[in-house]
């Protein structure tokens, strides 16, 4: 384990009302979440830097988790410090949509996904704004640092009957958004591979999909290994509960093999539970290296040719 402290911007300043005593001291005190389960607040160590730096081709800089707010530069500038050279900032709703687009102005580090994500697109379509947003989200998608469209898919963890086929109709009509326009997919599929994987053949899928916070299994594996989809693993890859996902990794082509944070949730152990940041994409890949027995700066290599044949070029 890293004895590194969290990148500066992580950092908690103290609270001069809690006295000096307790400086930096958070981590052992424990915070209350926002919905009042008590959970660790603060940020994990820094890992050490990758030898080959890769890409976090998952990440929400706008979702807020933790006691301290970073801005994109130094989320971007602590991630590079370790070997994350870039990342996919994603949108799931308008309004990440369109900070996604800001974003993407603002650092040349930045690719985006812009779309309505399968929880999202029922409650639109029941208000009637689909339409209107969906149109929307294709004007976003026009920026030419927006290289998919994501997440979208389906999500069926907790979703009643009329909110699938509203799930279904809206995932489609990412599937088109993104073929007329030439990008990729970002796949959500929560509890749904079969509906993902009968859906994305149905509509002659766009060329590159990418399965991200892969939580399938080894037959899912193999089923993108044959159809050339790429299969994006998360922090959940090192989840003690997740023999599963190590079982899909060790199938799984080398080359659709990617790396995610989906931070600022899925923080790879053991820091899970604590807020997650692209710096700490390396747990992950060092997780990777290990599972597969392979050297850390090929397999490296390989997850940014990887990522740039699913987003295309960084710079
Ligand atoms: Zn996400």
């Amino acid at each position: 384990m890293s004895h590194h402290p969290a990148p500066a911007a992580y950092r908690r300043q103290p609270d001069p009302a809690e006295g000096a005593a307790h400086a930096g001291d958070g981590a052992a005190r424990g915070s209350k979440d926002v919905d009042g389960r008590r959970r660790n607040l603060d940020y994990p160590p820094a890992p050490e830097p990758l030898p080959v730096p890769v890409m976090d081709n998952h990440t929400h800089l706008d979702f807020r988790d933790g006691l301290v707010s970073v801005s994109v530069k130094d989320a971007l500038d602590a991630a590079e410090a370790v070997g994350i050279q870039g990342a996919v900032q994603v949108g799931c709703d308008l309004a990440s949509s369109r900070f996604t687009v800001e974003a993407l102005d603002l650092d040349r580090r930045l690719l985006g996904a812009v779309a309505l994500h399968p929880n999202e697109a029922p409650e639109l379509a029941a208000a009637g704004e689909l339409e209107e947003a969906l149109a929307e989200i294709e004007v976003l998608a026009a920026h030419p640092r927006v290289r998919a469209i994501g997440e979208t898919g389906l999500d069926y963890f907790r979703t009643p009957a009329e909110g699938v086929e509203r799930q279904q109709y809206s995932f489609r009509r990412h599937l088109d958004i993104a073929r007329r326009l030439g990008l990729t997919v970002q796949i959500h599929d929560r509890d749904a591979h079969d509906d993902v994987v009968r859906v994305l053949r149905e509509e002659a899928s766009p060329e590159r999909v990418v399965f991200h916070c892969f939580s399938g299994d080894a037959e899912l594996a193999r089923l993108c290994n044959a159809n050339g989809w790429f299969m994006s693993f998360a922090g959940t890859l090192t989840f003690k509960n997740a023999a599963n996902l190590r079982e899909a990794l060790a199938v799984a082509d080398p080359e659709l093999v990617l790396v995610e944070t989906d931070a600022p949730f899925l923080t790879p152990h053991p820091y899970r539970g604590r807020p997650n940041a692209s710096y700490m994409v390396p747990y992950t890949v060092r997780a990777m290296a290990e599972l597969a027995g392979a050297d850390l700066a090929e397999l490296g290599a390989r997850i940014a040719a990887n990522t740039e044949r699913a987003y295309g070029n960084w710079s």
